[in-house]
């Protein structure tokens, strides 16, 4: 037998973590708080109907490919993708709109239709995007590093001016396109970085790249079908998992950890932890942040409100993914993150995941994913989030009625909120932060949480608010990174 290894927590990353050291040979026991694994990508059913509680859309399947492909079967075996393109429509509120499409040919059509010199601007984009992807991915992303100075120098120093580092996204995206749609469309994916586009590093733009590059999918039966495959996989590896089972702290002692305890005061011995807990509720609340010193939590990304609703109606006009955006994007920003308000104008994405694989709805029905970016639970003491949630869905079905989607709160057979409050008690997410640690440039790469505590031998992180970042690839490439930190560490122990 193995090294033995305890994960806390069984979200993406949780579960990435466990097949890659129960596939380096580890002996592999995993706690998860909730009777389900998946944090934030969780399974909801009620009334017949599906609901994948967070991520709506796979991307980047070579990330797949690869996780599968080290426990030894393959990411075709697992789970069936399905194609979903156009996957994404944008509105303004005016009634101009935009769908992307991974076909160069209808996407550039659309980019002429919004500015004739965008489609010369579309195809500089992608030669542009492809290269920071490419050197990003291959160099930075997917590699542990322990400096700025070995990041940096794993770039190339005359590299760093390319990957847009230096500049923010909105003008990195202003340098190929003249359209402010386009700009605003692709800067919108900053919401969920925890930044206005106009705040974040450039080197973002390479988000709506990869997904144009390299399709959305969802996984047939939707994104919960990829979380059993890896829950399958890790215990076909036999890792040991263990739902409703909370730690409640990690021990340690002399400057290592020794194990985990739980609520009846049992401890499971471990040389070697991982916690997948948002990394500053582990540090708050499982290791006692008085007893590390000086242990300032990251700017974390906003909240959200969503919403599943059980819908009695086909609704055949919307896309997959649906993006609904304000008139003033940038005073919409400013009031979300600089102010911690729900924005007057309200930004919100709608996913109708029924369109795409009818199973998930009954009959004739559709099954409806609602998301509004709103302010972190410590911003928002004075909002009942009832009523908040009433009334933000009232505004959302208006600005759907305006696009000529029929959809009326009589439409809804039964209906579920979640707030920022249900986010953190259900899944410990610090201050009630939808996508964890935010990513300005002082919190990526080198400057993000370590996926390796400084202070206790031992302790590791892995998920969305350590390296590389947010997103479910992501929490798998962390995953993978973890392992391999911890396979370091054991390599020179043997030689030591
Ligand atoms: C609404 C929403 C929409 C999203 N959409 C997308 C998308 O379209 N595409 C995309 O790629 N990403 C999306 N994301 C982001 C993605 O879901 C996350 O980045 C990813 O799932 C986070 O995984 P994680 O590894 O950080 O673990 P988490 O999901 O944070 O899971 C941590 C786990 O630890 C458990 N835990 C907490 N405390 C304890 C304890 N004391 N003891 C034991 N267990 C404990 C929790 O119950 C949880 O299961 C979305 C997120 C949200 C919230």
């Amino acid at each position: 037998m193995g090294q033995k290894a305890v994960i806390v927590g069984a979200g993406v990353g949780g579960l990435s973590t466990a097949i890659h050291l129960a596939a380096d040979g580890f002996e592999v026991s995993l706690y998860e708080a909730n009777e389900r694994v998946g944090g934030r990508a969780n399974l909801l059913e009620f009334a017949g109907f599906r609901f994948d509680t967070g991520p709506s859309l796979l991307n980047y399947p070579w990330v797949f490919d690869g996780l599968f492909a080290r426990a030894g079967t393959r990411l075709e075996d697992e789970i069936n993708l399905l194609r979903i393109d156009p996957a994404i429509k944008f509105y303004w509120p005016d009634g101009e709109t935009f769908q992307l499409s991974s076909d160069l040919n209808v996407l550039a059509e659309e980019c002429r239709r919004l500015d004739s010199r965008d489609v010369a601007g579309l195809f500089n984009f992608l030669r542009d995007a492809r290269h920071k992807y490419n050197l990003s991915f291959d160099r930075l992303v997917t590699r542990n590093a322990d400096s700025p100075l070995a990041w940096f120098s794993a770039a190339g120093l005359r590299n760093l001016r390319k990957l847009g580092l230096f500049r923010s996204m909105d003008s990195q995206l202003g340098i190929h396109f003249h359209s402010e749609r386009i700009r605003q469309a692709f800067g919108s994916y900053g919401m969920y970085l925890g930044g206005a586009p106009y705040d974040l590093p450039g080197i973002f733009s390479i988000i709506p790249f990869g997904e144009l590059e390299h399709g959305l999918w969802l996984p047939e039966g939707g994104m919960y079908s990829l979380i059993q495959a890896m829950e399958r996989t890790a215990k076909r590896l036999g890792v040991e998992i263990k739902t409703g089972a909370p730690v409640s702290s990690i021990v340690h002692s002399n400057g290592r950890v020794t194990g985990v305890t739980f609520d009846d005061g049992a401890l499971d011995q471990a040389e070697i932890v991982v916690s997948n807990v948002d990394v500053p509720t582990t540090m708050t609340r499982l290791i006692g942040s008085d007893s590390l010193s000086d242990y300032r939590p990251p700017r974390m990304t906003p909240g959200v409100l969503t919403y599943y609703l059980a819908v009695d109606r086909e609704l055949p006009t919307l896309n997959h993914h649906s993006v609904f955006l304000p008139a003033n994007p940038r005073a919409a920003y400013d009031q979300l993150m600089k102010r911690g308000q729900i924005p007057t104008d309200l930004s919100f994405y709608v996913s109708v995941a029924s369109n795409s694989d009818p199973t998930l709805a009954r009959d004739g029905k559709s099954a409806v994913f609602l998301l509004a970016p709103v302010p972190l639970v410590s911003e928002a003491s004075d909002i009942d989030w009832a009523s908040t949630a009433d009334n933000l869905q009232r505004s959302m079905f208006e600005r759907m009625n305006q696009h000529g989607i029929e959809i009326s709160e009589s439409d809804v057979l039964e209906s579920k909120y979640w707030s920022p409050v249900d986010w953190s008690d259900q899944f410990g997410l610090f201050d009630g932060s939808a996508f964890g640690a935010a990513h300005n440039l002082r919190q990526i790469g080198p400057f993000r949480a370590r996926n390796m505590s400084n202070e206790i031998n031992g302790l590791y992180f892995a998920g969305a608010s350590t390296t590389p970042g947010t997103g479910v690839p992501m929490c798998v490439l962390s995953g993978k990174m973890v392992a391999e930190r911890i396979a370091d560490r054991a390599a020179k122990e043997a030689v030591a």
